[in-house]
């Protein structure tokens, strides 16, 4: 393919799965070194907060951290009359209260800072303060690949807003390539929303097939452009290859089980890095996506 065609094209892929475990953090990490020679305007972006990994195969140096706060209610409980309507206008039980007792109580750990106790209190005993929920972290690795890490704080209920903090760093990029969190909640949809692309990675059993079918009917649903990769290909059995079929899915690759792949990855190599045939495959797959679905922009 001619790159020049594509240089004034941007776009987003999100590289997501259903499950954990099927080699969605190999397939990020191998497609973001395959594009690096026609694509330096390009960031990964470790969505997966909760245990983001994909820095630590890139080796590189921490430039920026930031902090990403959420608004958490603060009661005052000598203007609190203990009417209960915060409690149950809070739908993630985040409020603890015992009005006999006079007991009233955020559980921050579970507030999701949605505002909506504040919105509920008609006696102004409800301010907010800050709360750190999370991190970003701005990469650059020897080589200048950039990467962004939205990393969340352990006992933080939800990673979506580092997440959502994590989106902006990638404004100025031609590129972005988003490695997913697993399944199909609320973090993978905060992930996905910005993609113009979305490659599901699965593997041929039964229970890739399952979470496949999940993802599949959720991305229907977001109205998203999507593909597949099948990881460990020659494993298990066939009844991927026929649902890919009967519900028309490209099938945009397969990733044969091989001892050379699992080895390299194992010792946190980039599988691209050393394996050539992947390193194409992965800077092929990408332009053929980039022509298809990536935006002009000019
Ligand atoms: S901000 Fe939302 S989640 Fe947090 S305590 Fe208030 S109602 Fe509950
Ligand atoms: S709604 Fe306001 S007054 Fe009522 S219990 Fe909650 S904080 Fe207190």
């Amino acid at each position: 393919m001619e790159v020049e065609k594509l240089v004034n094209k941007t776009i987003k892929i999100a590289i997501a799965s259903g499950k954990g475990g099927t080699g969605k953090t190999l397939i990020a990490t191998s497609m973001f070194y395959a594009i690096q020679e026609n694509f330096k305007n390009s960031v990964l972006v470790d969505c997966d907060a909760e245990e983001p990994n994909s820095v630590l195969f890139f080796k590189a140096n921490l430039q920026r951290s930031v902090e990403v706060v959420q608004k958490v209610p603060v009661i005052d409980t000598d203007k609190c009359t203990f009417c209960g309507k915060c409690h149950d206008y809070c739908a993630y039980n985040a409020i603890f209260i015992i009005p006999p007792s006079r007991i009233i109580k955020v559980i921050e750990e579970l507030c999701h800072g949605c505002g909506a106790c504040s919105v509920a209190c008609e006696y102004d005993a409800i301010t907010e303060k800050d709360m750190e929920v999370g991190r970003v972290n701005v990469f650059v690795s020897n080589e200048g690949f950039n990467i962004i890490e939205a990393r969340m704080k352990n006992g933080v209920m939800t990673p979506v807003p580092v997440i959502k903090a994590a989106h902006k760093y990638t404004v100025d990029k031609q590129v972005v390539i988003m490695d997913s969190p697993p399944g199909t909640s609320c973090p993978f949809i905060q992930t996905v929303v910005e993609a113009d692309y979305v490659i599901l990675v699965t593997e041929p059993t039964p229970f890739g097939l399952s979470d496949l079918k999940q993802s599949v009917n959720t991305l229907k649903t977001m109205n998203k452009n999507y593909g597949v990769i099948i990881n460990r290909a020659g494993l298990g059995d066939k009844k991927i290859f026929d649902y890919l079929k009967s519900e028309d899915i490209d099938l945009l690759a397969e990733i044969p089980f091989d001892k050379e792949i699992a080895v390299l990855y194992s010792n946190g190599n980039i599988v691209a890095a050393h394996n050539d045939k992947i390193k194409i495959l992965f800077a092929n797959l990408f332009e053929s996506i980039l022509e298809r679905y990536g935006n002009s922009s000019n």
